[in-house]
């Protein structure tokens, strides 16, 4: 380990990554040509592992919304380990950010750019890492497991063009026993301390549309039980209430490992968020911050977010029906019908519930080799840090690949100072499709270090 120069590398994968940036893969979900397009990113990860001297794979479902599946063969001792990136990347609006989203910029130590966080810094990351692997293997120094990559598309809209067409249609090339990918060793900073966590659970989607229906009517007869009357009604019970508390083990290993580096005042405060009878007390009077107050309650709860209405044509007609889609998050352990009772008893009013999608949560054990050993590499390289297993209320690829009975943890590492001399404090989940995403140079070939060693530790 000690032959690697470290800065070369780094070097090496933030030119990469500025590269990544610089080509636009804005995935809108439209589906049209030129939605997404992220043949010219797959293509530059694939002429870094060819130069490399790897043959990477290109494969895609829908023109130009390309996926690069590589692998460095290991002694076959073991089952492969798979590393995972989406190279689309959501919106940027120019006119709010300081520098331009898709200049792959560098200033006051970071690279600028959507994608930054979100996750091109993983698959530079993984690209170096493959290439470094590939060079062991020739001096001799092969791992136990083959190596794969994957470069994928479409994450941002539900992956069907990315991960999920590689699991369904090419499930050899990226069958694992373990994935590292999205969401996951960042450095979070929460009252003076460090922790990492590293994702082993996500939530579920289930997106359903609610309708209310009533008499149509003329407009110039108001009726106070018209479907849009009780649909704004429903709405706005939704959004008052909680739906109700599921602490999962992973939440509260979570919780308790946080709890367990703070003061005695906060911890007892933390500690009762696993409480289901007090959970919602504590959240709404005892947690002040508003974010952190979403946060966790999004990881206790199943969660309905209102996003889209729909309601009449025209002004003084009384449409005879109107409907909210909801988009639903449910935590492992809850079942879609589970929620779907919930979601009414907070709608109130009888609605007619219709699911739009449905994907289920994911959770693995964080009681694994792999978890200790990136557990472990994470405190050799930040003694000051404090590794936690983690759910997250979004999505990722790690649906996909769980589909293959592949154990799925969020491990892209990056450190973050919050000490940081130059600009405002910068934290990862402020950077996630917000305005400004940047990724720290320093943080950055940080992290090519410990994945480097990760898989290095772990594949021996
Ligand atoms: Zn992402």
């Amino acid at each position: 380990m000690n032959a690697i120069d470290w800065s070369a590398e780094g070097r090496t994968c933030i030119d990469l990554l500025r590269d990544l940036i610089r080509i636009p893969t804005i995935n809108r979900g439209t589906r049209d040509e030129g939605d997404g397009n992220e043949r010219p990113a797959a293509e530059r990860v694939a002429e870094h592992l060819r130069a490399a001297g790897i043959e990477p794979k290109l494969f895609e479902k829908q023109k130009n919304r390309t996926n690069v599946v590589a692998r460095v063969r290991g002694t076959g001792e073991k089952p492969p380990l798979l590393l995972n990136a989406h190279l689309d990347v959501v919106e940027a609006d120019a006119s709010r950010w300081k520098h331009d989203p898709f200049g792959g910029e560098i200033h006051d130590g970071y690279v600028w750019g959507r994608g930054a966080i979100d996750m091109k810094h993983m698959a530079a990351m993984s690209a170096c890492v493959m290439a470094l692997v590939a060079r062991d293997a020739r001096e001799g120094k092969k791992l136990s497991r083959d190596l794969i990559f994957a470069a994928v598309a479409d994450e941002e809209s539900g992956c069907e063009l990315g991960s999920l067409f590689l699991a369904d249609e090419h499930a050899d090339e990226v069958r694992a026993e373990y994935m590292l990918g999205e969401i996951g060793a960042f450095s979070l900073h929460l009252f003076g301390r460090t922790f990492y966590p590293i994702q082993v659970a996500e939530k579920g989607v289930c997106w359903v549309r609610a309708t209310y229906e009533a008499s149509p009517g003329h407009g110039s007869m108001p009726d106070p039980d018209s479907a849009v009357v009780r649909l704004a009604k429903a709405i706005s019970r939704l959004g008052r209430r909680r739906l109700p508390m599921h602490p999962t083990a992973v939440v509260t290993q979570f919780i308790h490992g946080l709890a367990r580096e703070l003061p005695r005042p906060q911890q007892q405060v933390l500690k009762r968020l696993t409480t289901p009878q007090v959970a919602a007390l504590i959240l709404d009077y005892l947690v002040r911050d508003p974010g952190q107050r979403r946060s966790f309650g999004a990881m206790l709860s199943n969660t309905a977010s209102p996003t889209v209405v729909r309601a009449g044509s025209k002004v003084n007609v009384i449409p005879g029906r109107a409907s909210v889609d909801i988009d639903g998050r449910t935590l492992p352990g809850q079942s879609e019908g589970a929620f779907l009772a919930e979601l009414r008893e907070a709608l109130g009013g009888d609605p007619r519930l219709e699911v739009l999608r449905s994907l289920p949560p994911v959770e693995a054990s964080s009681q694994t080799p792999l978890f200790d050993c990136l557990a472990e590499v994470v405190k050799r390289n930040d003694p000051m840090g404090h590794p936690l297993p983690y759910l997250i209320p979004g999505f990722t690829d790690a649906k996909a690949y769980a589909r293959l009975g592949t154990t799925c943890y969020g491990f892209a590492p990056v450190k973050f100072d919050p000490t940081a001399p130059t600009g405002e404090p910068v934290s990862f989940t402020q950077m996630y499709h917000g305005h400004d995403e940047r990724v720290p140079v320093d943080g950055l070939v940080w992290g090519l270090r410990v994945l480097y060693e990760a898989v290095t530790t772990f594949c021996v």
